[in-house]
């Protein structure tokens, strides 16, 4: 029990403090690449050895990045352009910004002015992406930010790095997943405590992340398994880490047993498909992920695919964790709200920001999505 403590506080302390683990790999002559959801290609900046190091915005108050952005734009966004300016990534090379919805066009374009020192590098994705013109156009995609990884940061690609680096990433993905069944035996674990290991995966490279999620893993399997009278809840949306929603959460005894939240299991739900060349394997990767809102899809089937997890989870009820001005999950919703009713799985929506100093109405919302529950 000491040792799974150990690495719970091992797992929190990179969570909550990952300007040190910048500093860190800075010290040690790393050069780190910040990447910006939802998705950024990770295993090509890793197998060019440099650190991808996660950039989803922080809980600060946003003075200057105000300047640059209107105040409808995610907190995500905006914290994360605060950050840049600020000075918070100094030491870093470069960041990578996906184009995956409309907000984050913007921030790449206002980063250039804002944060003149850390080069942009644009990730362009195709909204038809599971057809062959979408892989090539992927592909493409890919090419330039390896095209612009070189000019920056001196390193050369090759695909046989590539190979090592999705079998990395691939060993990783399956760690989480596996995670995210192993914790649900495990109700003591709180919600704080789940997050924690999800989002320090961010700010350490995967191979010493696999490494601490294996190890919690077999010690807790070497455990006695639990049962308990929590409330089982499936949380989704894009991002769930704000400390005091997740108190919220365990105060109201609720159990996370299962998660479609973009920042954590939603990162980890395709692999690689290793017997394809390096580069095509990666475009093909993301031709084949589904279920999100930043990723098009023309049936909606993110409320089925929640639904169903549910289901094999055995959920009490759904949990809506959604951003404030997230215009991609706030057009999911009432599809998804309509597909959680007719499967009659109960369900709360709750919204969050990173600059949101009371939660007492997320408070009042659980409490009574709790006591629905009962
Ligand atoms: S998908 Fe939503 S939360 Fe993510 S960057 Fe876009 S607007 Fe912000």
């Amino acid at each position: 029990m000491t040792k799974v403590n150990e690495l719970l506080e091992q797992f929190h302390k990179v969570a909550v403090s990952p300007e040190e683990q910048l500093k860190s790999y800075l010290s040690q002559g790393r050069k780190v690449v910040a990447c910006v959801p939802v998705y950024t290609p990770e295993e090509l900046i890793h197998s060019m050895n440099l650190v991808p190091f996660g950039a989803w915005g922080a809980e600060i108050e946003v003075r200057e990045a105000k300047k640059y952005f209107p105040a409808f734009i995610c907190s995500i966004l905006q914290t994360t352009l605060e950050m840049g300016i600020t000075g918070k990534y100094d030491g870093i090379s470069a960041i990578v910004i996906p184009s995956l919805c409309d907000s984050l066009k913007c921030l790449g374009e206002n980063w250039k002015y804002g944060v003149p020192n850390i080069p942009f590098i644009p990730m362009t994705y195709p909204q038809n992406r599971n057809n062959d013109n979408g892989r090539a156009f992927t592909k493409a995609g890919y090419l330039r930010v390896i095209d612009d990884l070189e000019k920056i940061t001196g390193k050369k690609f090759s695909e046989a790095e590539l190979a090592k680096s999705n079998k990395v990433y691939n060993l990783h993905n399956q760690a989480m997943r596996r995670l995210s069944d192993v914790l649900v035996e495990y109700p003591w674990i709180s919600a704080s405590q789940r997050n924690d290991i999800f989002k320090s995966a961010y700010y350490m490279t995967k191979e010493e992340h696999t490494t601490l999620v294996n190890q919690l893993m077999d010690l807790l399997l070497e455990m006695p398994k639990e049962t308990s009278n929590m409330k089982k809840i499936i949380t989704t949306g894009i991002i769930a880490d704000s400390r005091d929603l997740l108190t919220i959460i365990g105060e109201n005894d609720m159990q996370i047993v299962g998660d479609d939240i973009a920042h954590e299991s939603r990162q980890y739900r395709t692999d690689v498909n290793e017997s394809k060349d390096a580069l095509e394997g990666l475009a093909d990767k993301f031709s084949r992920m589904d279920n999100c809102s930043v990723l098009y899809d023309v049936d909606k089937k993110r409320g089925d695919y929640i639904a169903e997890m549910a289901k094999r989870t055995g959920a009490d009820g759904v949990v809506v964790v959604m951003t404030k001005f997230c215009d991609p999950e706030e057009f999911d919703y009432p599809i998804m709200k309509k597909k959680f009713d007719a499967a009659g799985i109960p369900s709360v929506l709750i919204e969050v920001d990173m600059q949101m100093n009371n939660y007492e109405q997320a408070r009042t919302a659980l409490q009574t999505f709790k006591d629905m529950l009962n």
